[in-house]
């Protein structure tokens, strides 16, 4: 039987516990989550479990980050689920505040991210990084460890939490764990289990689009040869685009043409009712000699 895990909902037990291993001169590692935890997010509790000494794993779906006409009610909830599975993974803590404890009547702060919250998620979901940005800082102030970890599958989203934590000077090292697939390629998502069957069948070619396009890009083809094709596949197959784009993966500034230096290629685009987000880095270009 795997045994059950320490949980605590409030700011205060959390803030004890962490005296308590630091007293004991043990390093902590944060990993937040919305839940309904994938292999993923347990990667991402891999990676503390092997950084620091303790491994606290937030679990708060957080309403800052959904506007009115999203998903933030349907959000799959198991706690049952995500309690066994990081008990059997090696997690020391779970830290699952109530709406109160986060945020408490008559909460007025925000922390916004300027330049990299715009494109991207941040142009179609105006009110994304805001919330985002607003959770994480409160959550790496409550529990002050001395990493925390996020995934690449949200690649814009930890460039911003790298940017606040350089900017508002909080004590901590932001570490990224690499996109974790299903073995057809899709990305691992709490939101794939809205696809219906047929939708869950397609939905690998978002993928499978960002594989063949860095190829392309990498074989010397210019974004304006590849680009529109791969949307009109896209859509051919279903998907409506959000965006899919070529960025700087350190500054996401679009790159345009024929691929240079370093790039990232970007897509979000719905099946259905899904949102699918991927992104994936092109290789660069070996030179002729
Ligand atoms: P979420 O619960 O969706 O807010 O995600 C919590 C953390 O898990 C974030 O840092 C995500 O980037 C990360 N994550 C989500 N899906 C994956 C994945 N497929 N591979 C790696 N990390 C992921």
């Amino acid at each position: 039987m795997v045994a059950s895990l320490p949980k605590i909902r409030t700011v205060r037990a959390l803030r004890a516990r962490v005296k308590a291993w630091r007293d004991d001169s043990e390093t902590i590692a944060l990993v937040p989550t919305m839940g309904a935890l994938h292999q993923g997010h347990l990667s991402l509790v891999d990676i503390a479990n092997k950084k620091a000494d303790r491994t606290i794993v937030t679990i708060f779906v957080n309403p800052a980050q959904f506007a009115p006409n999203e998903d933030f009610s349907s959000y799959p909830r198991d706690e049952k689920r995500d309690n066994a599975a990081l008990s059997e993974r090696g997690t020391d803590l779970v830290f699952s505040p109530n709406h109160a404890e986060i945020y408490p009547p008559d909460f007025s702060t925000s922390v916004s991210v300027g330049g990299l919250s715009e494109g991207l998620c941040g142009a179609s979901r105006p009110h994304f990084f805001g919330g985002v940005a607003t959770v994480v800082t409160k959550l790496l102030l409550q529990a002050l460890p001395d990493i925390a970890v996020f995934g690449e599958k949200d690649y814009q989203q930890q460039l911003i939490i790298r940017r606040l934590v350089r900017d508002l000077n909080i004590p901590v090292k932001i570490v990224t764990g690499p996109i974790i697939r299903e073995a057809d390629g899709l990305a691992m998502s709490s939101r794939n289990a809205y696809l219906s069957a047929k939708d869950r069948a397609a939905a690998p070619r978002l993928y499978q689009t960002l594989r063949d396009i860095s190829a392309k890009l990498a074989s010397g083809k210019t974004t304006g040869q590849v680009l529109p094709r791969a949307k009109r596949q896209l859509k051919a197959a279903g998907f409506e685009i959000d965006y899919l784009e070529v960025m700087d993966p350190d500054n996401l500034i679009p790159i345009k043409g024929r691929i240079t230096g370093k790039a990232r290629l970007f897509a979000a685009a719905t099946l259905g009712a899904t949102r699918l987000i991927d992104n994936l880095a092109v290789p660069q270009r070996r030179r002729a000699r």
